[in-house]
């Protein structure tokens, strides 16, 4: 098999061979058909995240061991199973969950893998779908998905979906009834303002830097989209919001959207953390309950909640956001791109 590799945190990524594994127990290999190119990879390729005050947090301290094979979007054909897997069979297409913790703790026996401590992430922690292989340890991670939608539509549904869907539903049913604020339209904004229209929302008001991805928010459907760098961008997105917003959802993550999205909240909002750009925030404390603003992280999503997308989007056919491939030669290409921010939508790769 072949495999784009981080070997250096920072240095190109390494085309490597090894022989292709066979599945052992539960195990199933896949062929990879479409491995999405998200920018939480940048963030595992620079090796850190930026905590503020010139402090990061470094991904190795955190258990990522290189070389790694990133890419957790994966959408791929079964090739073989293990003696002891049940529930698939060579031919079949899946999109792969990859938010897979150790099954074994509170968290995973409660089905939120994606929280567990000692996680086992495809494309973080174990290899991912940046290669023309990928092992997956049990089939209860591969999902089927309409015979409508071609691979590369569905791969991002495994974490730009995912996790859009995870922060609409932490806002609850007011989104039927209250526009939601998207802090940033890149692969998550634009899956976030499409998915909105799917859960019959109100519709999103968009907030973001470039122009290209206003327009293409716009395209998308959102109700108004707003330079997050002009002087009175906060007045804006109030006056848009009806005087102040109910909920909000960042999906920058940086110190100056966090602070825009805690400063547009009425009492009693919401704003859902889900970005990871980095630094950080002062916040007075009095004005937490005084405001009674709720502050809430997301990350990613369970397995029920991926099925549950899929089930949500149905027999349509149409991609959710603007989607191009690349063969998995361009891996390099895509990242560099998308760190330039050049990318409107997903790029995927199509390494089969
Ligand atoms: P992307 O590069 O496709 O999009 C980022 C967007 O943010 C771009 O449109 C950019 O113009 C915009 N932006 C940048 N700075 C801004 C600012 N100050 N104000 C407004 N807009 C700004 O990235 P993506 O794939 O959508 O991922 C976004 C972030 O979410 C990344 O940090 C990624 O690691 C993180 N992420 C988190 C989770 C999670 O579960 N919490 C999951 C996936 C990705
Ligand atoms: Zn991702």
């Amino acid at each position: 098999m072949r495999m784009f590799q981080v070997c250096v945190c920072g240095q190109p990524l390494k085309l490597n061979e090894k022989p292709t594994p066979e599945p052992e127990g539960s195990e199933v290999l896949l062929k990879v058909l479409a491995a999405g190119v998200c920018h939480s990879d940048l963030h595992i390729w620079d090796g850190y995240y930026e905590l503020g005050a010139g402090k990061r947090l470094r991904l190795e301290d955190r258990g990522l061991k290189l070389p790694l094979t990133m890419g957790h979007e994966n959408v791929g054909e079964v090739v073989a199973v293990g003696p002891k897997a049940r529930g698939v069979k060579v031919g079949d297409k899946r999109l792969v969950y990859p938010w897979i913790g150790c099954g074994t703790c509170a968290v995973c026996k409660r089905g939120e893998d994606q929280l567990c401590p000692s996680p086992r992430f495809l494309g973080v922690y174990r290899d991912g779908g940046y290669a023309t292989h990928l092992m997956v340890p049990h089939a209860k991670y591969l999902l089927p998905y309409s015979a409508a939608m071609q691979p590369a539509q569905v791969a991002p549904l495994a974490c730009s979906g995912l996790t859009a869907y995870g922060a609409l539903k932490k806002l609850g049913p007011l989104i039927k009834r209250e526009p939601v604020v998207v802090i940033g339209a890149g692969g998550l904004g634009l899956m976030c303002i499409a998915i909105l229209k799917l859960m019959k929302g109100k519709g999103a008001i968009v907030v973001d830097i470039d122009p290209v991805k206003r327009k293409a928010a716009m395209d998308a459907g959102a109700l108004a989209a707003i330079d997050g760098k002009a002087p009175d961008a906060l007045a804006q997105l109030k006056e848009a919001a009806g005087g102040g917003v109910w909920g909000a959802i960042d999906f920058v993550g940086s110190e100056a959207t966090a602070r825009l999205g805690v400063d547009s909240l009425v009492k009693g909002g919401t704003l859902i953390m889900v970005g990871l750009f980095g630094g950080e925030i002062t916040l007075p404390l009095p004005f937490i309950p005084m405001r009674a603003m709720r502050l809430q992280g997301s990350y990613t999503g369970s397995l029920k909640e991926l099925s549950e997308l899929v089930k949500l989007i149905g027999d349509r056919s149409l991609p959710l956001v603007p989607t191009k491939t690349q063969p998995l030669e361009g891996a390099q290409a895509v990242i560099d791109d998308l760190k330039a921010g050049k990318v409107v939508g997903r790029v995927v790769l199509t390494p089969a």
